[in-house]
């Protein structure tokens, strides 16, 4: 079967862009999912205390005033559920389901240069072809299961937080240990510490954490989201991050320490990730973030009743905000509970899986942990991984996993040379993950829905960068990062250095969000500036 575009993943991205193609351009448009629904990333990540950290009324479509209207999130930082609410609520309001396949799986896409097609395959061995292919795969698709020997002796259940079974899992007197103390881990702990008999945490890297501090929303607060669309969608579109607070002007030099703390102090209390906007300069100057740091650690330490657990926790060693900065409700507070330990895994190094439990061998000399259930909270192979997963293939054969052997090569994170038509949702080299993830997509589903359109209007067959342009954005990607603490932490994610073996280039753009957006406003203006487009061929 033959579509005009297809559609790689029914998330936010992939939503977003059917309505794009479809109902903008009357494209005939295909998506296809892996999962049993649409809900991308809050499909699979349904473990316990899962939960988004952008606030309610920025995590959403700006596109629609009407839709902005008509929903009203019930929390400050919606769940699971809640979200796939919404994107079901998205998905009825525009008609999106009878274009949307689900439990396909993609594995393979090749692009044939006698047809100018994309021809997709599947899992099951369907097959299909496009004129356009859109990867809306997600960042944070591709769970990483470390290579820890005797996993597979292991006589209890184990998981994968992005992987978590639908039914849930029953931690009603368990011994379970969790692996990992990112975002994701820190919301689990403190809820399946409520349930189980006893939670083991094992920490390899330290990480700062802000609360939450979430609640039920008030009506006031609902009505004001409702009314206050352009403010709120303006604003979000106007800062480096696409959240829907602005970043302070004020640099930590620019007060007394004093003044400071009080700045710290009632950005702890406001809680989430404006913590990160107190001052403008947190994730560009090394000795103002230590000043943040500072304040962090000091949190900890006042939190956590026994001094070497706390010391453990606060013993962090990269700038905040240089990870993935997480924010909670009670984690550092729940190591205060009895049925509550830490293994610091920098000084007793997991040994091996055995099929009791985890073996650390280290300071503490050689220790059993017994255990029923293990909980791998160690994240994902972010952003190159959901498009390696799949076999793609490009001009004369030229595959995908070949060409970013060395890392991601994209052109402002939306193509790449040699794959021609062949467009990425959030891709290496854009804002993605350094941001609010629905106005970064929205913004390049929009950009993308008008490439396309231009292609049709103009006659062009086919879209791809080219080589110089990739180089030098791949460059630019790397610049952007130096210019920012995030270079300092060499052991993130954002580098690939979660995932055994995987090539050590910082991915996202860190830029910003609006200046990246005007960026690519201009490439357009200037008729795809930096990209080749290719005629149809007169006929012979
Ligand atoms: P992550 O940030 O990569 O954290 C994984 C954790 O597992 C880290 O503590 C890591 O330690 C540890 N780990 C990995 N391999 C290990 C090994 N072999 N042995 C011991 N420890 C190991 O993953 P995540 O927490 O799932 O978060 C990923 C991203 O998803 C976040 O940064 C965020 O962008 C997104 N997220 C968002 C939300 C939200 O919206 N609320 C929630 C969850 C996640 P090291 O640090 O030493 O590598």
């Amino acid at each position: 079967m033959h579509f005009d575009a297809i559609v790689i993943g029914a998330g936010f991205a992939g939503l977003y862009q059917l309505h794009g193609l479809r109902d903008r351009l009357g494209l005939r448009v295909r998506v296809l999912e892996a999962g049993g629904d649409l809900g991308g990333t809050w499909y699979w990540n349904r473990y316990p205390g899962a939960r988004c950290d952008s606030e309610s009324h920025a995590y959403r479509y700006f596109f629609s005033r009407e839709l902005n209207d008509e929903w009203q999130s019930t929390e400050r930082y919606p769940g699971p559920p809640e979200i796939r609410a919404y994107l079901d609520y998205v998905a009825k309001k525009f008609d999106l389901r009878r274009d949307m396949k689900f439990g396909v799986r993609v594995t393979a896409a090749s692009f044939d240069e006698g047809t100018n097609r994309w021809r997709v395959e599947t899992e099951s061995g369907e097959q299909c072809t496009a004129t356009y292919l859109v990867a809306a795969v997600g960042c944070l698709s591709a769970a990483n299961v470390p290579d820890i020997p005797g996993l597979k002796d292991f006589r209890g259940n184990w998981y994968h937080t992005g992987q978590w079974p639908q039914e849930g899992v029953d931690f009603t007197g368990k011994r379970v240990g969790q692996i990992g103390t990112g975002s994701t881990g820190i919301q689990a702990a403190p809820v399946i510490a409520q349930s189980a008999a006893h939670l083991t945490v094992f920490q390899r890297t330290a990480n700062y954490s802000v609360p939450a501090r979430n609640a039920p929303l008030t009506p006031e607060f609902k009505r004001w989201v409702r009314d206050n669309f352009d403010e709120i969608r303006g604003i979000a579109r106007s800062t480096v991050n696409g959240h829907a607070f602005r970043i302070s002007e004020r640099n930590v030099a620019d007060v007394t320490p004093e003044e400071r703390e009080a700045v710290y102090q009632a950005a702890w209390e406001t809680g989430g990730l404006q913590f990160r906007a107190t001052f403008r300069d947190l994730v560009t100057d090394r000795a103002a973030n230590a000043t943040a740091a500072e304040f962090l650690k000091a949190r900890i330490r006042a939190a956590v009743k026994d001094p070497a657990t706390a010391e453990s926790l606060a013993n962090i060693d990269h700038p905040y905000a240089a990870k993935r900065p997480p924010i909670d409700t009670d984690y550092f507070e729940t190591f205060n509970r009895a049925n509550v330990s830490l293994v610091d895994l920098r000084a007793d190094p997991i040994e091996r899986i055995t099929a009791d439990g985890i073996r650390t061998e280290g300071k503490s000399g050689r220790r059993e942990h017994a255990l029923d259930i293990i909980v791998f909270a160690t994240g994902f192979d972010a952003m190159t991984g959901p498009l390696l997963k799949m076999d793609i293939r490009g001009r004369a054969g030229r595959s995908l996993r070949e060409d970013w052997k060395t890392g991601p090569e994209t052109y402002l994170g939306l193509q790449m040379p040699g794959f021609p038509n062949l467009f990425t949702i959030t891709g290496p080299g854009s804002p993605s993950v350094l941001t609010n993830m629905p106005v970064a997509i929205e913004q390049h589903v929009d950009w993308i829905t008008e490439c396309i359109g231009h292609l049709r209007r103009n006659g062009i067959e086919t879209i791809e960068p080219s080589a110089q342009a990739t180089r030098e954005w791949t460059a630019t990607v790397q610049e952007a990062a130096q210019a920012t603490v995030l270079w300092d932490a060499k052991h993130s994610w954002y580098f690939g250095a979660n995932v055994a073996g995987k090539p050590q280039v910082f991915m996202p753009y860190a830029g910003g969000l609006a200046r990246y957006a005007k960026l690519c406003e201009g490439v357009a203006e200037r008729g795809y500036e930096g990209f080749v487009l290719g005629r149809a061929k007169a006929p012979a």
